[in-house]
């Protein structure tokens, strides 16, 4: 027996990580979903973390065109 998974749109989208000056943490390589990471001392906070960005993302909703709309800024760009 199948359950239909209409929540789980099957999407290409995965995660991304970026690691720069202004931004670390995770991107969603098809919107601009992002998860900045707080600093990751040791394995373990860095595995719990990823487990939340992981459910986090599953979670998110892809905005798709956001990025061609309207060029958001966040407070960590400027
Ligand atoms: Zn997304």
């Amino acid at each position: 027996m199948q359950k239909p998974e209409a929540h789980k749109p099957r999407m290409n989208r995965h995660m991304i990580w970026a690691e720069n000056e202004d931004f670390t943490g995770w991107c969603c390589s098809h919107c601009l979903w992002g998860l900045i990471a707080p600093r990751l001392e040791t394995t373990v906070a860095a595995l719990a973390f990823n487990r939340v960005a992981q459910e986090g993302f599953d979670k998110h909703a892809c905005l798709s065109g956001v990025q061609a709309e309207t060029r958001i800024s966040p407070p960590y760009l400027s």
